[in-house]
């Protein structure tokens, strides 16, 4: 999966609160689940069995994220917690798990010839 690239994101992450300000989704929508933190921990969870991207509230969190990058570029350790949202998305597309809204967007976007 494209998310191992990124174990040390998951396994720091999950137990940080430190960039929950600088998360944009995180401060509109005043949800947990929309922190570099608990996104880090479902992902964790993914990898030991306990999550699924069969569960919707999930996937949906990923595609959320505002892939701003603010919290990598405050975070005193560079934790890539972009990077790892975008391979947590490579991975839920290669699922085919993919929000119905992305997969139209996606077709849309790459039209067959
Ligand atoms: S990116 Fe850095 S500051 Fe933000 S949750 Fe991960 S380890 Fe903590």
């Amino acid at each position: 999966m494209h998310i191992e690239k990124y174990n040390d994101a998951i396994l720091n992450c999950r137990f940080c609160f430190m960039c929950r300000h600088l998360s944009a989704i995180g401060n509109v929508r005043h949800t947990e689940a929309d922190t570099p933190r608990v996104r880090a921990a479902m992902l964790y969870g993914l990898r030991t069995g306990t999550n699924s991207f069969d569960d919707t509230d999930f996937v949906d969190a990923l595609y959320r994220q505002d892939l701003s990058a603010c919290c990598v570029r405050h975070c005193v350790n560079h934790f890539d917690e972009n990077g790892l949202a975008l391979a947590a998305r490579a991975d839920v597309v290669e699922a085919g798990k993919e929000p119905e809204a992305v997969r139209k967007l996606a077709a849309v976007s790459s039209p067959t010839f």
